[in-house]
């Protein structure tokens, strides 16, 4: 089948956290390099931060590096942790709160912000796309494109206008596209689909 294509440096599946921030750090280090490279960001979810669904404490380290400046830019990290509580559960019933100095070090949340990981992907995807980040929400990467030398070479978008079968439905189908690239970059969580195959094809986990 043809299909159409585009070509980019660098292609990102899935826009969480960390997609986001290495295209992010992609542009800026070209551009502290005074080099022009394209970079191309696919989310399946229908805008960006729809699949991200977790609120969490974050520990603002990366972040740090990736904007100082990320208060003056907005970042939503409105809420310091102020205390940590931990107790231990003996029954239903009753509860023993662990004095501090007894909880571990990785218990401590001192510095930490309470967020919704959700805003701050919307807001990695504005200072992305203010670096020149092309994102394409709604579009999922379907497969890896792979060629006769074994090379990834970007990803193929899933079909659109299919029925729950995967047939073409009349009049809406649209073949994916195949989205090439120098390098691909795969984030999309520890579960991804492409992930998976990936590591299996080239043994990735042969020594894990
Ligand atoms: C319940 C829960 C609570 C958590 N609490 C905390 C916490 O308190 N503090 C903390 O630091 N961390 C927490 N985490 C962990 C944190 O959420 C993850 O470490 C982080 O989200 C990983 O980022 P990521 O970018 O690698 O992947 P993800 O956040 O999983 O993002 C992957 C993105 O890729 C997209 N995607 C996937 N496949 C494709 C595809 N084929 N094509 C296009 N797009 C695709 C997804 O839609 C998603 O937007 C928590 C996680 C969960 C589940």
């Amino acid at each position: 089948m043809e299909r159409e294509f585009m070509e980019f440096d660098v292609v990102i599946v899935g826009a969480g956290p960390s997609g986001l921030s290495a295209a992010c750090r992609l542009k800026q280090k070209a551009a502290e390099a005074g080099q022009e490279i394209s970079v191309c960001v696919v989310e399946k979810g229908s805008e960006v931060g729809a699949h991200i669904l977790s609120g969490a404490v974050f520990e603002p380290r990366a972040l740090n590096e990736l904007f100082p400046n990320w208060q003056e830019l907005g970042a939503p990290l409105n809420t310091p942790v102020t205390r940590d509580d931990i107790y231990l559960l003996k029954n239903a019933q009753a509860a023993t709160k662990i004095p501090n100095a007894f909880v571990p070090k990785t218990m401590h949340n001192e510095g930490n912000y309470i967020i919704s990981l959700g805003n701050l992907c919307r807001w990695l995807a504005q200072q992305a796309e203010a670096l020149g980040v092309e994102i394409y929400p709604g579009f999922a990467a379907q497969e890896a494109l792979i060629d006769e030398q074994g090379i990834v070479r970007g990803i193929i978008t899933g079909d659109l206008g299919v029925d729950r079968e995967g047939n073409p439905k009349e009049g809406y189908y649209t073949p994916g596209m195949e989205l090439r690239a120098k390098y691909t970059l795969f984030a999309e969580g520890c579960r991804g689909h492409i992930g998976k195959q990936l590591i299996k094809r080239y043994k990735l986990d042969a020594e894990a």
